[in-house]
């Protein structure tokens, strides 16, 4: 039979590669949980107008990349992205009547159709937190300077922070028709994409990465009329002092005129962490995380006005990068017996005993001590107890360290006791 394959673009996380990511999940959850975020767990299926509406039709998400399939009459998607579960999450459960800001992270898979490269798949997780309920400038600088502590926390080298103002939106349809008519006489040397985007949603022209639309943008036209176009003071004042606080924190940041992230929702301040080591092999998948301010998302998907903001990491991406040192697996310890419940039964006492030591039973029945021993060694223990049943009844157990095999005999009240494994 021809065994099965997996879906391309996505992996199956395993060994060493998912011990990594689970203690980065972890790191990050402890510190997140320490500054007051709160755990959110919205489903990985939603209707897809969720996303349409929320995303926006015109983005590459909703465009070109969602995993979407009809039921019965309803279109469905497998999440894209975790802001637009986390608003219509806050809606339908009241959140809104919690007390101000709510501060939320959620973490797990997102899906999208997309070609899968180093740093690129199909099925991938992100770390999102979201702050709810606050148009203040002070929460754009503290959620970038938490974003910015747990890359450090995971000793991610050559972190870099791009910021930029994406104004109200107001300011954004003055934006449009500016850069439209600065535009206007270039069409024939931008893509396809980038000519229909113009028509659509002319920011995101800023977002190709085709290298013949990319150089345009990067023309010193562009580039002045990016400088300097006029913000109105209710974007540009805060923003201006949310910089003010980033600076204050000592937070280096590089305004970025061209940064405008992939979703509609965004409004004011967005903002791009990038790690530049080398040894990443990211390339050109070198941003770890992107996010926003978003004051209009919550009254858009029927909730109320409630200003937000928040980020997401790319947790692959994050792994690849992140210098944790390796990993010491914690002791491992084999109970062997010639009564397998006398086995099972100790390594239960054992684990209560020393919370920080794995213990496994041996559930052989009848099988010889010789054996048993190969199997703890193969199985990497680094100790087993030996308890046969005459050995329980007189007291006297085995504690055998593998590495040296050194053995010594303990009573079981000696073998609970702290200090001893
Ligand atoms: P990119 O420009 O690389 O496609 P994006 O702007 O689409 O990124 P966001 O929607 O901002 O990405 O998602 C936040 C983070 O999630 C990204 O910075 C990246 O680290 C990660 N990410 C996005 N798409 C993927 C993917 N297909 N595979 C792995 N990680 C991804
Ligand atoms: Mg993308």
């Amino acid at each position: 039979v021809q065994p099965l394959q997996r879906v391309k673009g996505t992996v199956d996380l395993l060994g060493e590669e998912l011990r990594q990511f689970a203690h980065v999940e972890t790191l990050l959850t402890q510190a997140l949980l320490a500054e007051g975020y709160q755990a959110l767990r919205p489903p990985l299926l939603e209707y897809t107008d969720l996303f349409a509406r929320g995303v926006g039709e015109d983005t590459d998400i909703v465009g070109k990349e969602m995993f979407t399939f009809t039921r019965g009459d309803r279109q469905l998607t497998l999440r894209p992205e975790g802001t637009a579960g986390v608003v219509r999450a806050y809606i339908e459960n009241g959140m809104h009547r919690w007390p101000k800001p709510v501060k939320v992270f959620y973490l797990g898979p997102m899906f999208r159709y997309e070609r899968p490269q180093k740093g690129r798949q199909r099925q991938f997780h992100q770390l999102g937190v979201e702050v709810l309920g606050t148009d203040d400038p002070a929460a754009d600088a503290g959620v970038m300077l938490t974003a910015w502590n747990l890359l450090h926390t995971l000793g991610v080298q050559g972190v870099q922070l791009h910021v930029n103002n994406v104004g109200t939106p107001e300011d954004r349809q003055r934006f449009k028709a500016d850069f439209k008519a600065l535009l206007a006489d270039d069409l024939a040397v931008l893509c396809d994409d980038c000519r229909r985007r113009y028509e659509t949603n002319p920011l995101r022209m800023l977002d190709c990465k085709v290298p013949t639309c990319e150089a345009h943008y990067a023309s010193p036209k562009v580039q002045h009329f990016l400088a300097n176009f006029a913000w109105e003071p209710a974007s540009a004042e805060p923003y201006a002092q949310t910089l003010a606080i980033l600076t204050a924190l000592g937070i280096p940041y590089t305004q970025n005129p061209k940064l405008v992230r992939g979703l509609d929702y965004y409004t004011r301040t967005v903002f791009e962490l990038t790690s530049t080591d080398p040894a990443s092999g990211l390339g050109a998948q070198s941003t770890v995380c992107g996010g926003g301010r978003y004051n209009n998302l919550v009254e858009t998907l029927g909730g109320p006005e409630t200003p937000a903001v928040g980020f997401a990491f790319g947790l692959e991406r994050l792994v690849t990068l992140a210098n944790l040192g390796t990993l010491t697996p914690p002791p491992k310890v084999r109970v062997l017996s010639d009564d397998p419940a006398v086995a099972m039964r100790l390594a239960g006492q054992l684990r209560e005993a020393h919370p920080t030591v794995v213990v496994e039973a041996d559930w052989s029945t009848g099988k010889a001590l010789g054996k048993q021993l190969k199997q703890a060694q193969q199985a990497q223990a680094s100790h087993v107890v030996l308890a046969q049943q005459a050995d329980v009844e007189a007291d006297s157990l085995t504690l055998k360290t593998m590495t040296t095999g050194d053995q010594v005999k303990l009573t079981l009240n000696e073998l609970l006791a702290q200090g001893c494994i």
